[in-house]
């Protein structure tokens, strides 16, 4: 019996995310919330032939959306309207979050918390803080997602050798994705080192890494300003939760483990990254070893195999990331 539940489900990210949620056979019990709507999207869901039971609450049913989760997702939040700046946005989906979080920890203590609100470089920090000031932190258990870089740089390293010779699903096993998930702290890392040195002497890794650094301004610009990438971060959104199931429910993941945005120092492996990587931020995402759902090991193994360029990108994500990260924290502890 594992119950997800997905905070924020009416949205243009927690609608698709819902539906293959409800599509999978992890799942038992799928409980939607959101300030509106959410009754109405579990109702429809709730009539696919599948053997999850699906329910939605309404805003002042948080509690019952949560009670005895095992997966708490999170993308709710707020688009950004125009006149309002990036820290506005920062603002206002940090309360989200943090409010959020902290009746997670409160009506579901053992759930995995996975953050999709954007700017994930801050709002995990936001969580985390959170958590800490309620004495309740787990490091293992608070993750931010950010697969929509990896399944990004996949398909566009495709894109860029040539998808009939080197097809999308083959560079399943070839990249992931380090740093953080906002522009420049966003870190490709093509692993197998003939691919790379393709891109490189064929000059495209300047090409490659602005496109999935930057990928989202494609579709929101593509989408006439209407809307940001809300499918394909539904889909790398599942591939992550789905990784998690499968932990919990003792399967072996059936893609290479995916990168998390996590707490190092709370991490097996954490500190010696960071010092590794000579850095004090304290948030970073690599790939993850996961237990029984829950992150138990940072991988760094992607370190010692890094080309040239992918050492300036990653300098260069350095640089901003610990910003991002310090203002999350700055928004918890300005609350005290
Ligand atoms: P996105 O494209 O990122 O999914 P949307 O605005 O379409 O953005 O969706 C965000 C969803 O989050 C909306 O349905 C909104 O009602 C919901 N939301 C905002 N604040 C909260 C909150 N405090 N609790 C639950 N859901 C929220």
């Amino acid at each position: 019996m594992t119950k997800v539940t997905v905070l924020g489900a009416a949205g243009g990210i927690g609608q698709p995310l819902s539906l293959l949620l409800k599509m999978s056979p992890y799942v038992s019990r799928l409980a939607l919330y959101d300030l509106r709507l959410a009754p109405g999207v579990a109702r429809d869901l709730s009539h696919i032939n599948t053997n999850s039971k699906c329910t939605g609450y309404d805003k002042d049913e948080l509690r019952e959306a949560l009670d005895g989760a095992h997966i708490v997702v999170i993308p709710a939040g707020v688009p950004r309207k125009p006149g309002m700046t990036r820290d506005d946005l920062f603002k206002i989906n940090a309360g989200i979050v943090a409010n959020l979080v902290s009746a997670t920890a409160k009506y579901a203590p053992s759930a995995r918390i996975l953050v999709i609100s954007n700017p994930v470089n801050s709002t995990v920090p936001v969580a985390c803080e959170t958590l800490k000031k309620m004495g309740v932190f787990q490091p293992g258990k608070v993750m931010g997602v950010t697969t929509l870089d990896v399944v990004r740089a996949q398909t566009f390293l495709s894109d860029s050798l040539g998808a009939d010779h080197y097809s999308r699903e083959s560079m399943k096993r070839h990249v992931t994705v380090v740093g953080g998930h906002s522009g420049t702290t966003i870190v490709p890392i093509v692993t197998d080192p003939k691919l790379r040195s393709k891109l490189v002497s064929r000059r495209l890794y300047d090409s490659y890494i602005h496109r999935v650094q930057f990928g989202g301004d494609e579709v929101v610009e593509a989408k006439q300003g209407a809307g940001s990438a809300t499918l394909s971060m539904a889909l790398a959104g599942f591939q992550f939760v789905d990784q998690i199931l499968r932990s919990i429910h003792l399967e072996k993941p059936d893609v290479a483990p995916l990168p998390a945005f996590v707490y190092l120092p709370g991490i097996e492996g954490g500190k010696e990254l960071q010092s590794k990587l000579n850095t004090r931020a304290e948030y970073f995402a690599a790939p993850v070893e996961l237990l029984r759902g829950d992150v138990v090991k940072i991988d760094s193994q992607w370190l010692e195999k890094l080309g040239d360029l992918e050492k300036k990108s990653l300098a260069v994500c350095l640089g901003e990331l610990d910003t991002n990260i310090q203002k999350g924290r700055r928004f918890v502890q300005s609350k005290l």
